[in-house]
Protein backbone atom coordinates (compact mmCIF):
# COMPACT_ATOMS: atom_id res chain seq x y z
CA UNK A 1 0.00 0.00 0.00
CA UNK A 2 1.15 3.84 -0.57
CA UNK A 3 0.76 4.81 2.60
CA UNK A 4 -1.41 7.95 2.27
CA UNK A 5 -4.20 7.75 4.68
CA UNK A 6 -3.64 9.47 7.28
CA UNK A 7 -4.97 8.62 11.01
CA UNK A 8 -4.89 5.79 13.33
CA UNK A 9 -4.65 2.90 10.90
CA UNK A 10 -1.45 3.24 9.22
CA UNK A 11 0.35 1.30 5.92
CA UNK A 12 2.39 -0.23 8.48
CA UNK A 13 -1.18 -2.77 9.71
CA UNK A 14 -2.66 -5.33 8.20
CA UNK A 15 -4.76 -4.66 5.12
CA UNK A 16 -8.23 -5.77 6.35
CA UNK A 17 -9.83 -7.59 2.78
CA UNK A 18 -13.09 -9.53 3.67
CA UNK A 19 -15.05 -10.57 7.14
CA UNK A 20 -17.50 -13.18 7.55
CA UNK A 21 -19.47 -14.21 11.23
CA UNK A 22 -16.57 -13.35 13.59
CA UNK A 23 -14.14 -13.49 11.77
CA UNK A 24 -11.97 -10.59 9.52
CA UNK A 25 -9.24 -11.79 7.37
CA UNK A 26 -6.59 -9.79 5.76
CA UNK A 27 -4.56 -9.50 2.93
CA UNK A 28 -1.86 -12.19 3.64
CA UNK A 29 -5.18 -14.88 4.43
CA UNK A 30 -4.55 -14.37 8.26
CA UNK A 31 -7.81 -14.44 10.10
CA UNK A 32 -8.62 -12.63 13.33
CA UNK A 33 -11.28 -13.61 15.44
CA UNK A 34 -13.20 -10.46 16.30
CA UNK A 35 -12.91 -10.17 20.29
CA UNK A 36 -14.07 -6.86 20.46
CA UNK A 37 -16.28 -5.92 17.52
CA UNK A 38 -13.64 -3.80 17.18
CA UNK A 39 -14.65 -0.94 19.69
CA UNK A 40 -18.04 -2.88 20.43
CA UNK A 41 -19.54 -2.34 17.26
CA UNK A 42 -19.63 -4.97 14.88
CA UNK A 43 -22.66 -7.00 17.17
CA UNK A 44 -24.21 -8.62 14.04
CA UNK A 45 -20.56 -9.75 12.79
CA UNK A 46 -19.45 -9.85 9.29
CA UNK A 47 -21.32 -9.75 6.37
CA UNK A 48 -24.45 -10.08 7.67
CA UNK A 49 -26.89 -10.91 4.58
CA UNK A 50 -30.17 -9.01 5.83
CA UNK A 51 -28.20 -6.15 6.74
CA UNK A 52 -26.24 -6.47 3.26
CA UNK A 53 -29.72 -6.84 1.39
CA UNK A 54 -31.48 -3.79 3.55
CA UNK A 55 -28.70 -1.31 2.65
CA UNK A 56 -28.69 -2.87 -1.48
CA UNK A 57 -32.47 -2.37 -1.66
CA UNK A 58 -31.83 1.40 -0.07
CA UNK A 59 -29.04 1.90 -2.39
CA UNK A 60 -31.57 1.03 -5.56
CA UNK A 61 -34.40 3.23 -4.71
CA UNK A 62 -32.86 6.42 -3.40
CA UNK A 63 -28.96 6.68 -1.76
CA UNK A 64 -29.67 10.61 -0.39
CA UNK A 65 -32.50 13.38 0.16
CA UNK A 66 -30.96 16.01 2.24
CA UNK A 67 -33.41 16.69 5.91
CA UNK A 68 -33.99 20.17 4.67
CA UNK A 69 -36.50 18.92 2.35
CA UNK A 70 -37.63 15.12 3.17
CA UNK A 71 -37.75 12.52 5.56
CA UNK A 72 -37.57 8.73 4.25
CA UNK A 73 -39.33 5.75 5.01
CA UNK A 74 -36.22 4.26 6.47
CA UNK A 75 -35.31 7.06 8.67
CA UNK A 76 -39.11 6.72 10.25
CA UNK A 77 -39.39 3.19 10.00
CA UNK A 78 -35.92 3.30 12.58
CA UNK A 79 -36.94 6.04 14.73
CA UNK A 80 -40.43 3.69 14.86
CA UNK A 81 -38.27 0.87 15.97
CA UNK A 82 -36.00 2.56 18.31
CA UNK A 83 -39.78 4.19 20.45
CA UNK A 84 -41.38 1.17 20.17
CA UNK A 85 -37.95 -0.54 22.27
CA UNK A 86 -37.16 2.68 24.47
CA UNK A 87 -37.11 3.34 28.22
CA UNK A 88 -39.94 5.04 29.26
CA UNK A 89 -40.81 8.50 28.43
CA UNK A 90 -38.25 8.35 25.40
CA UNK A 91 -40.51 9.69 22.51
CA UNK A 92 -38.62 11.22 19.52
CA UNK A 93 -34.99 10.52 17.64
CA UNK A 94 -32.71 12.74 16.53
CA UNK A 95 -30.62 10.71 13.54
CA UNK A 96 -26.85 10.99 13.56
CA UNK A 97 -23.51 9.60 11.99
CA UNK A 98 -21.72 8.15 15.23
CA UNK A 99 -21.26 8.84 18.78
CA UNK A 100 -19.69 11.98 18.67
CA UNK A 101 -22.29 13.86 16.95
CA UNK A 102 -24.52 11.97 19.03
CA UNK A 103 -23.10 13.14 22.62
CA UNK A 104 -22.83 17.29 20.59
CA UNK A 105 -26.90 17.25 20.03
CA UNK A 106 -27.83 15.96 23.30
CA UNK A 107 -25.78 18.89 25.35
CA UNK A 108 -26.99 21.31 22.76
CA UNK A 109 -30.65 19.87 22.85
CA UNK A 110 -30.06 20.22 26.60
CA UNK A 111 -29.19 23.79 26.74
CA UNK A 112 -32.12 24.76 23.88
CA UNK A 113 -34.48 23.03 26.25
CA UNK A 114 -33.69 24.97 29.29
CA UNK A 115 -33.61 28.38 27.13
CA UNK A 116 -37.01 27.37 25.98
CA UNK A 117 -38.66 26.48 29.18
CA UNK A 118 -37.17 30.30 30.87
CA UNK A 119 -34.24 29.21 32.44
CA UNK A 120 -31.48 30.61 30.61
CA UNK A 121 -29.12 30.85 33.24
CA UNK A 122 -28.55 26.49 33.36
CA UNK A 123 -25.75 25.81 31.46
CA UNK A 124 -23.17 23.54 33.19
CA UNK A 125 -22.24 20.07 32.61
CA UNK A 126 -21.44 17.58 34.99
CA UNK A 127 -19.68 14.60 34.18
CA UNK A 128 -17.68 11.90 35.48
CA UNK A 129 -13.32 11.32 35.20
CA UNK A 130 -12.82 8.00 33.39
CA UNK A 131 -15.55 8.29 31.10
CA UNK A 132 -15.40 9.01 27.26
CA UNK A 133 -18.06 10.47 24.94
CA UNK A 134 -16.34 11.14 21.98
CA UNK A 135 -13.31 13.31 20.16
CA UNK A 136 -15.40 16.37 18.86
CA UNK A 137 -14.74 19.61 20.92
CA UNK A 138 -18.07 19.47 22.61
CA UNK A 139 -18.18 15.78 23.61
CA UNK A 140 -14.83 15.59 24.50
CA UNK A 141 -15.26 18.68 27.06
CA UNK A 142 -17.23 16.07 28.61
CA UNK A 143 -15.21 13.00 28.85
CA UNK A 144 -12.75 12.93 32.34
CA UNK A 145 -9.99 11.30 30.22
CA UNK A 146 -7.01 13.36 31.08
CA UNK A 147 -4.65 12.19 28.72
CA UNK A 148 -7.19 12.52 25.46
CA UNK A 149 -7.97 16.06 27.12
CA UNK A 150 -4.73 17.49 27.64
CA UNK A 151 -3.53 18.45 24.18
CA UNK A 152 -6.56 20.77 23.70
CA UNK A 153 -7.85 21.79 27.57
CA UNK A 154 -7.30 25.21 26.26
CA UNK A 155 -10.21 24.45 23.58
CA UNK A 156 -12.68 23.03 26.34
CA UNK A 157 -15.31 24.79 27.86
CA UNK A 158 -15.58 24.27 31.67
CA UNK A 159 -17.12 21.27 32.92
CA UNK A 160 -17.17 19.76 36.46
CA UNK A 161 -16.11 15.84 36.65
CA UNK A 162 -16.65 13.29 39.83
CA UNK A 163 -15.47 10.25 40.12
CA UNK A 164 -16.74 7.57 38.51
CA UNK A 165 -18.94 4.44 40.00
CA UNK A 166 -16.01 1.81 40.21
CA UNK A 167 -15.97 -0.44 42.66
CA UNK A 168 -12.79 -2.39 42.22
CA UNK A 169 -10.73 0.71 42.93
CA UNK A 170 -13.10 2.89 45.02
CA UNK A 171 -15.28 0.97 47.27
CA UNK A 172 -13.77 1.01 50.56
CA UNK A 173 -12.95 -2.31 52.92
CA UNK A 174 -16.19 -2.99 55.07
CA UNK A 175 -17.99 -0.60 52.83
CA UNK A 176 -20.97 -2.42 51.75
CA UNK A 177 -21.69 -2.01 47.67
CA UNK A 178 -25.04 0.08 48.29
CA UNK A 179 -23.40 2.05 50.51
CA UNK A 180 -20.37 3.12 48.07
CA UNK A 181 -23.05 3.35 45.73
CA UNK A 182 -25.31 6.10 47.49
CA UNK A 183 -21.49 7.73 48.34
CA UNK A 184 -20.59 7.72 44.71
CA UNK A 185 -23.66 9.13 43.62
CA UNK A 186 -24.09 11.63 46.33
CA UNK A 187 -21.06 13.67 45.11
CA UNK A 188 -23.40 14.52 42.39
CA UNK A 189 -25.34 16.37 44.97
CA UNK A 190 -22.25 18.08 46.68
CA UNK A 191 -21.19 19.13 43.05
CA UNK A 192 -24.58 20.45 42.46
CA UNK A 193 -24.26 22.99 45.33
CA UNK A 194 -20.89 24.10 44.62
CA UNK A 195 -21.76 25.15 41.49
CA UNK A 196 -25.23 26.38 41.85
CA UNK A 197 -28.45 23.89 41.30
CA UNK A 198 -29.56 26.95 38.82
CA UNK A 199 -26.74 27.12 36.91
CA UNK A 200 -26.28 23.24 36.00
CA UNK A 201 -28.15 21.84 32.92
CA UNK A 202 -27.27 18.33 32.76
CA UNK A 203 -25.32 14.76 34.28
CA UNK A 204 -23.68 12.67 31.22
CA UNK A 205 -22.33 9.38 32.16
CA UNK A 206 -21.87 6.03 30.84
CA UNK A 207 -23.95 3.39 32.19
CA UNK A 208 -21.54 0.79 31.97
CA UNK A 209 -18.12 2.36 31.25
CA UNK A 210 -16.37 1.12 28.06
CA UNK A 211 -13.18 2.97 26.23
CA UNK A 212 -11.98 4.61 29.25
CA UNK A 213 -12.27 1.32 31.93
CA UNK A 214 -13.09 -1.91 30.22
CA UNK A 215 -16.55 -2.25 31.13
CA UNK A 216 -17.32 -1.14 34.54
CA UNK A 217 -20.97 -1.20 35.44
CA UNK A 218 -22.22 1.10 38.36
CA UNK A 219 -23.12 -0.53 41.40
CA UNK A 220 -27.21 -1.46 41.95
CA UNK A 221 -28.76 1.52 43.24
CA UNK A 222 -26.06 4.22 42.41
CA UNK A 223 -28.13 5.09 38.95
CA UNK A 224 -31.72 5.50 41.04
CA UNK A 225 -30.12 8.06 43.18
CA UNK A 226 -28.30 9.75 40.50
CA UNK A 227 -32.11 9.65 38.49
CA UNK A 228 -33.74 11.24 42.23
CA UNK A 229 -31.03 13.55 42.33
CA UNK A 230 -31.08 14.92 38.74
CA UNK A 231 -35.31 14.95 39.35
CA UNK A 232 -34.65 17.16 42.46
CA UNK A 233 -32.77 19.79 41.31
CA UNK A 234 -34.40 19.74 37.86
CA UNK A 235 -30.92 18.44 35.92
CA UNK A 236 -31.59 16.61 32.64
CA UNK A 237 -30.06 12.79 32.57
CA UNK A 238 -28.18 12.47 29.73
CA UNK A 239 -26.69 8.48 29.04
CA UNK A 240 -24.29 7.86 27.27
CA UNK A 241 -25.13 4.37 25.70
CA UNK A 242 -23.37 4.66 22.42
CA UNK A 243 -20.47 1.72 23.15
CA UNK A 244 -22.56 -0.27 26.42
CA UNK A 245 -25.99 0.10 24.56
CA UNK A 246 -28.38 -1.80 21.81
CA UNK A 247 -28.06 -4.74 22.96
CA UNK A 248 -24.71 -5.32 24.13
CA UNK A 249 -24.96 -5.83 27.57
CA UNK A 250 -28.10 -8.47 26.89
CA UNK A 251 -30.86 -5.58 26.81
CA UNK A 252 -31.67 -2.96 24.37
CA UNK A 253 -30.50 -0.05 26.43
CA UNK A 254 -28.52 -0.86 29.51
CA UNK A 255 -29.98 1.47 31.71
CA UNK A 256 -32.93 -0.58 31.81
CA UNK A 257 -30.90 -3.09 34.16
CA UNK A 258 -30.52 0.03 36.75
CA UNK A 259 -34.07 0.66 36.60
CA UNK A 260 -34.27 3.88 35.62
CA UNK A 261 -35.14 6.09 31.95
CA UNK A 262 -32.81 9.04 30.65
CA UNK A 263 -33.86 12.48 29.60
CA UNK A 264 -32.32 12.04 26.71
CA UNK A 265 -29.74 8.94 25.22
CA UNK A 266 -27.30 8.55 22.79
CA UNK A 267 -26.36 5.33 20.96
CA UNK A 268 -24.10 4.67 17.89
CA UNK A 269 -21.81 2.13 17.33
CA UNK A 270 -24.34 -1.46 17.71
CA UNK A 271 -26.65 0.63 16.06
CA UNK A 272 -24.85 0.22 12.51
CA UNK A 273 -23.19 -2.62 13.49
CA UNK A 274 -20.01 -1.27 11.33
CA UNK A 275 -22.18 -1.37 7.75
CA UNK A 276 -23.34 2.20 7.89
CA UNK A 277 -21.49 5.10 10.24
CA UNK A 278 -24.90 6.09 12.40
CA UNK A 279 -25.93 7.43 15.78
CA UNK A 280 -29.03 8.79 17.37
CA UNK A 281 -29.80 11.05 20.07
CA UNK A 282 -33.35 9.71 21.72
CA UNK A 283 -35.21 12.31 23.97
CA UNK A 284 -38.37 12.53 26.60
CA UNK A 285 -41.38 13.61 25.18
CA UNK A 286 -41.33 16.70 27.49
CA UNK A 287 -37.90 17.87 26.42
CA UNK A 288 -39.11 17.13 22.52
CA UNK A 289 -42.37 19.07 23.39
CA UNK A 290 -40.70 22.24 25.61
CA UNK A 291 -38.95 22.91 22.21
CA UNK A 292 -42.10 22.58 19.47
CA UNK A 293 -44.12 24.24 21.95
CA UNK A 294 -41.42 26.64 22.31
CA UNK A 295 -39.29 28.04 18.96
CA UNK A 296 -40.15 25.25 17.26
CA UNK A 297 -37.21 23.21 16.35
CA UNK A 298 -33.96 22.17 17.89
CA UNK A 299 -31.28 25.06 16.50
CA UNK A 300 -28.69 21.61 14.73
CA UNK A 301 -28.42 19.84 12.08
CA UNK A 302 -25.90 18.14 9.79
CA UNK A 303 -25.73 17.53 6.16
CA UNK A 304 -26.21 13.59 6.36
CA UNK A 305 -28.04 13.47 9.60
CA UNK A 306 -31.01 11.37 8.87
CA UNK A 307 -29.04 9.49 5.74
CA UNK A 308 -31.51 6.87 4.22
CA UNK A 309 -28.76 4.65 3.56
CA UNK A 310 -27.53 4.62 7.13
CA UNK A 311 -30.90 4.70 8.77
CA UNK A 312 -31.78 1.38 6.37
CA UNK A 313 -28.72 -0.32 8.03
CA UNK A 314 -29.99 0.34 11.41
CA UNK A 315 -33.30 -0.65 10.89
CA UNK A 316 -31.91 -3.91 9.57
CA UNK A 317 -29.42 -4.33 12.40
CA UNK A 318 -32.03 -3.35 15.08
CA UNK A 319 -34.32 -5.87 13.57
CA UNK A 320 -32.22 -8.59 13.79
CA UNK A 321 -31.59 -8.07 17.60
CA UNK A 322 -34.81 -8.02 17.92
CA UNK A 323 -36.21 -10.46 15.33
CA UNK A 324 -33.80 -13.36 16.62
CA UNK A 325 -33.75 -12.97 19.57
CA UNK A 326 -30.65 -11.61 20.48
CA UNK A 327 -30.91 -10.15 23.95
CA UNK A 328 -31.44 -13.52 25.55
CA UNK A 329 -28.28 -15.14 23.53
CA UNK A 330 -26.23 -11.97 24.95
CA UNK A 331 -27.03 -12.75 28.29
CA UNK A 332 -26.82 -16.44 27.80
CA UNK A 333 -23.06 -16.03 25.91
CA UNK A 334 -22.03 -13.08 27.97
CA UNK A 335 -22.29 -15.56 30.91
CA UNK A 336 -20.00 -18.23 28.79
CA UNK A 337 -17.59 -15.59 28.28
CA UNK A 338 -17.06 -14.66 32.06
CA UNK A 339 -17.09 -18.25 33.38
CA UNK A 340 -14.39 -18.80 30.99
CA UNK A 341 -12.66 -16.02 31.84
CA UNK A 342 -13.11 -16.96 35.59
CA UNK A 343 -11.54 -20.57 34.82
CA UNK A 344 -8.55 -18.94 32.50
CA UNK A 345 -7.85 -16.17 34.55
CA UNK A 346 -9.34 -15.77 38.07
CA UNK A 347 -6.57 -17.21 39.66
CA UNK A 348 -4.01 -15.43 37.12
CA UNK A 349 -1.36 -13.72 39.11
CA UNK A 350 -1.92 -10.41 37.33
CA UNK A 351 -5.61 -10.18 36.74
CA UNK A 352 -6.82 -8.16 39.26
CA UNK A 353 -11.24 -7.89 38.14
CA UNK A 354 -13.03 -9.45 35.78
CA UNK A 355 -16.27 -7.80 35.20
CA UNK A 356 -19.39 -6.43 33.21
CA UNK A 357 -22.46 -6.71 31.34
CA UNK A 358 -23.82 -9.52 28.46
CA UNK A 359 -21.15 -9.57 25.84
CA UNK A 360 -19.52 -6.23 27.27
CA UNK A 361 -16.71 -7.58 29.18
CA UNK A 362 -13.51 -6.25 31.17
CA UNK A 363 -10.60 -7.50 32.86
CA UNK A 364 -7.78 -5.11 34.45
CA UNK A 365 -4.66 -6.40 34.75
CA UNK A 366 -2.30 -5.21 38.24
CA UNK A 367 1.33 -5.85 39.13
CA UNK A 368 -0.27 -7.09 42.62
CA UNK A 369 -2.94 -8.55 43.16
CA UNK A 370 -3.30 -8.07 46.84
CA UNK A 371 -2.33 -4.72 46.56
CA UNK A 372 -3.92 -3.61 43.30
CA UNK A 373 -0.85 -1.91 42.13
CA UNK A 374 -0.91 -1.17 38.47
CA UNK A 375 1.74 -1.54 36.24
CA UNK A 376 4.16 1.19 35.47
CA UNK A 377 2.24 3.43 32.67
CA UNK A 378 5.59 3.05 30.79
CA UNK A 379 5.82 -0.45 30.06
CA UNK A 380 2.46 0.42 28.22
CA UNK A 381 1.53 -3.04 28.86
CA UNK A 382 -2.08 -2.42 27.24
CA UNK A 383 -0.09 -2.02 24.16
CA UNK A 384 2.16 -5.22 24.10
CA UNK A 385 -1.67 -7.05 24.90
CA UNK A 386 -2.65 -5.50 21.21
CA UNK A 387 -0.04 -6.58 19.49
CA UNK A 388 0.35 -10.57 20.81
CA UNK A 389 -3.29 -10.54 20.58
CA UNK A 390 -2.97 -9.71 16.82
CA UNK A 391 0.12 -12.29 16.41
CA UNK A 392 -2.12 -14.63 18.34
CA UNK A 393 -4.89 -13.82 15.33
CA UNK A 394 -7.54 -11.99 18.05
CA UNK A 395 -8.63 -8.44 18.16
CA UNK A 396 -8.98 -7.26 21.66
CA UNK A 397 -9.49 -3.77 22.75
CA UNK A 398 -6.96 -2.65 25.51
CA UNK A 399 -6.25 0.25 26.82
CA UNK A 400 -4.18 1.90 29.87
CA UNK A 401 -5.06 4.60 32.27
CA UNK A 402 -7.93 3.81 33.98
CA UNK A 403 -8.75 6.49 36.41
CA UNK A 404 -7.46 9.90 34.55
CA UNK A 405 -4.33 8.54 32.91
CA UNK A 406 -2.74 7.20 36.08
CA UNK A 407 -4.03 3.86 37.05
CA UNK A 408 -3.34 0.25 34.87
CA UNK A 409 -4.37 -1.26 31.96
CA UNK A 410 -7.39 -3.38 30.98
CA UNK A 411 -8.84 -5.31 27.88
CA UNK A 412 -12.37 -4.53 27.20
CA UNK A 413 -14.30 -7.60 25.19
CA UNK A 414 -17.20 -7.27 23.36
CA UNK A 415 -17.04 -10.08 20.38
CA UNK A 416 -20.54 -10.07 17.87
CA UNK A 417 -23.34 -10.88 19.77
CA UNK A 418 -23.39 -14.25 17.33
CA UNK A 419 -20.11 -15.58 18.84
CA UNK A 420 -19.82 -18.98 19.28
CA UNK A 421 -19.54 -21.21 22.58
CA UNK A 422 -16.17 -23.16 20.84
CA UNK A 423 -15.42 -19.69 19.42
CA UNK A 424 -15.53 -17.95 23.07
CA UNK A 425 -13.09 -20.31 24.47
CA UNK A 426 -10.84 -19.57 21.24
CA UNK A 427 -11.15 -16.00 22.33
CA UNK A 428 -9.98 -16.62 25.99
CA UNK A 429 -7.35 -19.35 25.10
CA UNK A 430 -5.93 -16.76 22.49
CA UNK A 431 -6.06 -13.92 24.88
CA UNK A 432 -4.59 -16.02 27.24
CA UNK A 433 -1.23 -16.36 25.33
CA UNK A 434 -1.18 -12.71 24.18
CA UNK A 435 -1.49 -11.87 27.79
CA UNK A 436 1.60 -13.98 28.93
CA UNK A 437 3.45 -12.99 25.93
CA UNK A 438 3.03 -9.46 26.37
CA UNK A 439 3.59 -10.22 29.99
CA UNK A 440 7.50 -11.31 29.22
CA UNK A 441 8.21 -9.13 26.68
N1 LIG B 1 -19.42 7.87 23.70
C1 LIG B 1 -18.94 6.67 24.06
C2 LIG B 1 -19.40 6.05 25.35
C3 LIG B 1 -18.02 6.00 23.25
O1 LIG B 1 -17.52 4.81 23.62
C4 LIG B 1 -17.63 6.61 22.03
C5 LIG B 1 -16.64 5.94 21.09
N2 LIG B 1 -15.72 5.11 21.66
C6 LIG B 1 -18.16 7.86 21.70
C7 LIG B 1 -19.07 8.44 22.55
C8 LIG B 1 -17.79 8.55 20.42
O2 LIG B 1 -18.31 7.87 19.33
P1 LIG B 1 -17.70 8.05 17.87
O3 LIG B 1 -16.32 7.48 17.92
O4 LIG B 1 -18.65 7.28 17.00
O5 LIG B 1 -17.71 9.49 17.56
Amino acid sequence: MAGHVFGRSSAAMPTAVSGEGCYIRDAEGRSYLDGSGGAAVSCLGHSDPDVRAAIHDQLDRIAFAHTGFFTSEAAEGLADLLIANAPEGVEKVYLLSGGSEAVEAAIKLARQYFLETGEPERHRVIARRQSYHGNTLGALAAGGNAWRREKYAPLLVETSHIAPCYEYRLREDGESAEDYGLRAANELEDEIARLGPETVMAFIAEPVVGATAGAVPAVRGYFKRIREICDRHGILLILDEVMCGMGRTGTLFACEQDGISPDIVTVAKGLGAGYMPIGAMLCSGRIFGAIEGGSGSFQHGHTYHGHPLAAAAGHAVLSAILGRELLPQVRQRGEALTDRLQATFGQHPHVGDIRGRGLFRGIELVADRGTKAPFDPELKLHAKVKKAALAEGLICYPAGGTIDGKHGDHILLAPPFIISEDQIGELTDKLSRAIDAALAA
